[in-house]
């Protein structure tokens, strides 16, 4: 099948389904999300679902001056992530999907709703998971207990993995993401995503649960690094949070 039929067909059965879903004939593909257009209260974020809400920033704008500066971070959270989740919102409304739902359900099946939906839902995904992956910096900040086992196992030592990861998010041409994920057979992986891309997505190259998410568009680190992206980088390691990224670890 050629890429124009195929990109057809795909067009047609998500126009299909969209159809029959908005007369509420029960489809599997997408059916879980068409509920009324009513405003339903958002689901908590509890640590590993994600809600269409933006949830409180776990620590100050400048709780992590030196390798991300106040200034950034308030930008970063207040406008560029709050639009994020803003517009996900106004598509959800505009395509029926039920923001009571998990976001990472919509994310599995985003192929079959709008640019707007993907760009958004993504945005504000990749951006409450990386504000949770950070905290303020400490001493001897290194993974711990399975995850730390895991890394040595997968990349060969922390630092081999860090390399790696390093070098996914400096390759990363434009703007996007560096993941650590696990794939379907619970093996740790690196990679990168364009845009707001992210492995939950079932249009993704790379696809697993996200580990551990690093931002790479210049509005992340351009007030304080410029056109400096490795050392930015080089720096966000002091502000990981290993603890939480263990504990997705043990979840996946
Ligand atoms: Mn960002």
């Amino acid at each position: 099948m050629s890429k124009k039929n195929s990109k057809g067909r795909r067009e047609f059965i998500a126009n299909s389904l969209k159809s029959g879903l908005a007369i509420g004939i029960s489809m599997n593909a997408t059916g879980s999300f068409l509920q009324s257009c009513s405003p339903a209260k958002a689901v908590a974020s509890s640590a590993f679902q994600t809600g269409f809400d933006q949830q409180p920033l776990p620590y100050k704008y400048d709780a992590l001056e030196n390798v991300i500066d106040a200034m950034t971070m308030e930008i970063h959270y207040s406008k560029h992530a709050a639009a994020y989740s803003k517009n996900l919102k106004d598509a959800a409304m505009a395509e029926k999907v039920d923001a009571a739902k998990p976001l990472e359900e919509l994310l599995a099946r985003i192929s079959f709703f709008s640019a707007k939906m993907r760009n958004n839902g993504g945005g504000h995904y990749n951006h409450e998971l990386f504000w949770q992956c950070m905290r303020p910096k400490q001493a001897n900040n290194i993974p711990t207990g399975n995850l730390a086992s895991a890394i040595d196992k997968a990349f060969g030592s922390f630092d081999n993995f860090k390399k790696q990861f390093a070098d996914a998010g400096k390759n990363r041409f434009g703007s996007g993401w560096a993941w650590l994920y696990t794939d379907k057979d619970k093996n740790l992986k690196i990679g990168s995503t364009p845009n707001q891309d992210n492995p939950l997505m079932d249009i993704s190259d790379i696809k697993g649960f996200p580990i551990l998410a690093l931002d790479v568009w210049e509005h992340a680190y351009y007030l304080k690094y410029q056109n400096k992206r490795a050392d930015y980088i080089e720096n966000w390691w002091n502000v990981v949070n290993w603890d939480y990224v263990g504990q997705r670890f043990e979840k996946s």
